[in-house]
């Protein structure tokens, strides 16, 4: 009788990865599993006996000298630290690829394109951006975590998210505490690879405008890889412009028009969007794409009304 080798089972919790994706308060953070919390190759110590083979000496000839080497699982914890560090928001916390529903053509190229790219993602190779534009629930947030989950839990590839309305706040307390924008933009310029969230939102300022500007010529010049998620439009013209009926279009109107306008063009001015032109690949989900909360709220309401007999 054959003795049947024992299966390898994967962990319940992570499924043999490792490490386990969580909610912690406001922000999506990573931790080492309990089936690998302790490391068995080292002990613990981050350090591992190896076998180098080298000549000292001409008398002695090549020898086999032992060696302290770092061990993987200082690379895995690195990894977690970095995933942290990405300031993902919490309910986005173990949004991945698999967990994407797209409900459409659109969406599902979306989600086919972002998902290319974080698994194409070659570190410090550069690589064409992308930005995603859709209504309000068609999952844009989703698929940038998923994207920065994957480069920094998988890759190791330094990364940060940030939400653009949430950042002119921070630079503003900045000011009140004595610290510039320059200081508080500097950490976002030089990260691998940024991910904007809610691009053209905010109020339009003249300090809004040139810190984005900042941020985007910054990561732009030293050829750095951005993904943004915006609500707006990333048509170049709107339909039917209503003010170039009458042939000219008085500053005031055109701030107004810049202010109402669903375009992201307007929104953002036409230099930031030329470099975004230039920086990233545009993906649009259309306005039709239905918001997938309300059609979960519309599922479940289905489902909890008593059935007629
Ligand atoms: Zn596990
Ligand atoms: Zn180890």
């Amino acid at each position: 009788m054959s003795v049947q080798p024992l299966k390898q089972v994967a962990c319940e919790e992570c499924g043999g990865r490792g490490w386990v994706r969580e909610r912690r308060n406001e922000r999506a953070s990573a931790r080492a599993c309990e089936c690998s919390r302790v490391c068995l190759k080292c002990g613990d110590s981050g350090w591992r006996l190896a076998t180098q083979q080298a000549a000292f000496s001409e008398k002695a000839g090549v020898r086999d000298y032992d060696v302290m080497r770092p061990c993987e699982c200082r690379e895995a914890r690195q990894r977690l630290a970095r995933f942290d560090a990405a300031g993902l928001p919490g309910r986005f916390a173990t949004a991945d690829f698999e967990g994407y529903r797209s409900q459409n053509e659109a969406q599902h190229r979306a989600w086919s394109e972002a998902r290319a790219f974080a698994h194409g993602y070659q570190p410090g190779q550069g690589a064409t951006g992308f930005i995603l534009s859709g209504p309000v629930g068609t999952g844009k947030t989703h698929l940038l975590s998923a994207v920065l989950a994957h480069l920094a839990l998988e890759v190791g590839v330094p990364v940060r998210y940030q939400e653009i309305s949430f950042l002119f706040q921070d630079i503003r307390r900045g000011f009140r505490e004595g610290k510039s924008g320059g200081e508080i933009i500097g950490p976002l310029c030089e990260v691998e690879l940024l991910a904007i969230d809610e691009l053209g939102k905010g109020r339009g300022s003249e300090f809004e405008m040139e810190t984005l500007d900042e941020l985007i010529a910054r990561r732009y010049n030293s050829g750095k890889v951005t993904l943004f998620a915006t609500n707006y439009s990333l048509a170049a013209e709107r339909k039917g412009a209503p003010r170039a009926v009458h042939g000219y279009v008085s500053s005031d109107e055109a701030k107004q028009d810049a202010k109402d306008s669903q375009l992201l063009r307007s929104r953002v001015g036409e230099r930031i969007f030329s470099r975004l032109f230039d920086m990233c690949s545009f993906i649009e989900m259309p306005a039709e794409t239905k918001d997938y909360r309300v059609m979960r709220q519309e599922l479940e309401l289905r489902n909890l009304r008593p059935r007629r007999t």
